[in-house]
């Protein structure tokens, strides 16, 4: 089972013929609306890998849609609360030539409790995953949690904050970051990443791949990215990690849940949007076969 600590967001995308200035009353030539959130989106991913998943996190009770959305997606939603906050939300404006411009309104995303992460976890066992990002609040709590109950930790640490990851760092069993976290830490922390206090790191780089470090053995793992024309990026890292981290609780070997995560993320973004583009096994099987 993986217990995921995280983001849910309400994502409201406009079309635009340009971006507004200041002061600017642009119209929209089209909207539309669906779930999002780092953490939403890899608790999508770990579900579509036919991994067993229970997300915590919170919303407001005009989340509750986000909440079904989850749900559909194969999602435990036993630990999500309704906070008095407003649902957290994104307002993403497109330009014609795919350029954005985004606000993010964190809301109920910083409103979890030690109580609510603990009845969450009340049939964790030895072998459970935790999964982590950086839109919550509690994570250092959860991740002492999890290390009392014997769990392994995972944390994607994304949106980036150097003192977070210090931090997290004595709790994880894999830190999960893309290049350009990567270069920030190495250079806030003054060290390399083999020589990081921690077990596993996986560093993911676009369209180059990723690479596995395991920092007790100091070998490195490279895994090649598949050739695909991309229509839209986001959210591959999210598909990649939690593609990932549903492979190795389910017993596979780095090599082999990273190849898996590889394909998802390359089916990904060859299609629009970000959790309705996570590809399902059955399709990363197929593109795999
Ligand atoms: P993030 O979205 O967090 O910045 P990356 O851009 O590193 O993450 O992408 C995560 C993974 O998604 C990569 O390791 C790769 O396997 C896959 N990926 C991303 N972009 C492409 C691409 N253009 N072609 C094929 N695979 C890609």
């Amino acid at each position: 089972m993986i217990y995921n600590l995280g983001s849910i967001n309400a994502d409201f995308f406009y079309r635009m013929p340009r971006l507004p200035g200041p002061g600017e009353t642009l119209a929209a030539t089209a909207m539309s609306s669906g779930l999002g959130g780092k953490g939403a989106n890899q608790s999508v991913a770990v579900a579509r890998a036919g991994a067993r998943v229970r997300h915590i996190g919170s919303v407001g009770s005009d989340g509750r849609w986000l909440v079904d959305q989850l749900a559909a997606a194969g999602a435990d939603v036993a630990g999500i609360r309704i906070s008095d906050l407003p649902t957290a939300h994104a307002i993403v404006m497109i330009d014609s030539a795919g350029e954005n411009q985004i606000v993010i309104y964190p809301g109920a995303n910083h409103d979890q409790c030690p109580e609510q992460i603990k009845a969450a976890f009340a049939e964790a066992s030895p072998g459970d995953w935790l999964l982590l990002q950086n839109e919550t609040s509690h994570q250092l709590e959860a991740a002492e949690m999890a290390n009392g109950i014997g769990m392994c930790v995972a944390y994607s640490a994304a949106p980036f904050d150097a003192d977070a990851v210090a931090r997290l760092l004595p709790h994880l069993s894999l830190l999960i970051m893309n290049e350009v976290e990567a270069g920030q830490l190495t250079k806030a922390l003054g060290k390399p990443v083999l020589h990081l206090p921690v077990a596993n790191v996986l560093i993911t780089k676009g369209a180059k791949g990723a690479d596995w470090h395991d920092t007790r053995l100091l070998q490195t793992v490279s895994i090649p990215a598949f050739s695909v024309d991309p229509v839209d990026t986001t959210g591959a890292g999210d598909t990649f990690a939690g593609y990932a981290v549903a492979g190795l609780s389910q017993g596979m070997s780095p090599q082999g849940a990273l190849r898996r995560a590889a394909a998802a993320a390359a089916i990904s973004v060859t299609r629009p949007g970000t959790a309705d583009a996570i590809p399902t096994l059955v399709e990363v099987e197929a593109f795999l076969a």
